[in-house]
């Protein structure tokens, strides 16, 4: 009997083991953080992409304006209860406008999460990306932006303004800098995603050629800033743009000398040399010399 009892008890916890082995883990709760730049602006953060289960797209940036609030981009689809539950935090306005930085699903992956009243904006070329995903296939072609633009849109006015920019290709054909005049604020998409080499999606149109001229131009027409949202990463200064472009800029000359040497793009990375960039990484920068090589090669 008691023999026998024990071996049940074994069994009993074998088979509590193998619950236990076979258990699945809930999905990692869906948590955002957020960062106050201003009474009426907040930014809800990006991590770096790479951690699949934490990662929830870019930074978002929330404008609160007299009508309702302007969101700059939405994060990854399936994040827009954690959106919402963080916006009401802050306000109980709805939103009403958003604008999407460019067509990368991790920038527009919740446009339409806020229903058919809201106005979706974008640069004309990125709404012809747009066209192409999926995600705004069908049923969800309404939820493409209706309001584009070529060169400069101004939304708004007085204290509630906003003006879009647009100055070439780089990261995709259609990046829109969007600035917020009375705050002194501009989210500059993934045009400064992060401190390493340019992710230039070319079957977006990207460009690591144009990248550093567009960047360029964007400094040299967006004036009175002091804060810059970057697509990915903390918040930067202009300095830190001017830093990021001086970056690419040498990054693709690097690039267009060592491919005219003959070399291989392995060399070329290996001979890029990040140390004189504080606090840059060269994760990405074999990418960026790649997309140069495959742009100019005939
Ligand atoms: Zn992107």
């Amino acid at each position: 009997m008691k023999r026998r009892f024990v071996l049940g008890a074994i069994l009993s916890v074998g088979a509590l083991t193998m619950t236990v082995a076979g258990y699945q883990a809930p999905a990692a709760p869906k948590v955002i953080d957020m960062v106050k730049l201003k009474d009426n602006l907040y930014v809800l953060t990006s991590s770096t992409p790479g951690n699949a289960a934490t990662f929830s797209g870019g930074n978002v940036a929330i404008f609160i304006t007299d009508n309702g609030v302007t969101l700059v981009d939405t994060k990854l689809a399936g994040w827009g209860q954690a959106i919402l539950d963080k916006l009401k935090t802050v306000t109980n306005k709805p939103v009403t406008t958003i604008i999407n930085t460019h067509t990368h699903g991790d920038h527009t992956g919740n446009d339409g999460f806020f229903g058919t009243s809201v106005e979706i904006v974008a640069h004309e070329n990125t709404k012809a990306n747009m066209e192409r995903m999926d995600a705004f296939k069908g049923e969800n072609a309404k939820f493409l932006p209706k309001k584009t633009y070529k060169d400069k849109m101004t939304v708004g006015s007085g204290k509630d303004r906003i003006d879009l920019y647009y100055f070439g290709a780089g990261h995709t054909s259609g990046d829109t800098f969007v600035v917020f005049p009375a705050l002194r604020v501009l989210h500059t998409g993934d045009m400064f995603a992060w401190k390493d080499g340019p992710l230039c999606d070319r079957g977006n149109g990207g460009s690591c050629v144009a990248f550093p001229a567009t960047l360029d131009k964007a400094l040299k027409n967006i004036r009175n800033v002091d804060t810059v949202i970057a697509g990915h990463s903390p918040m930067q200064t202009p300095k830190d743009l001017q830093e990021y472009q001086r970056f690419t800029a040498a990054l693709l000359a690097h690039a267009q000398a060592a491919m005219k040497a003959g070399q291989s793009v392995d060399d070329a990375t290996a001979s890029f040399k990040v140390d004189k960039y504080p606090g840059y990484t060269n994760e990405r920068v074999k990418g960026s010399i790649q997309a140069v090589y495959d742009e100019l090669k005939k």
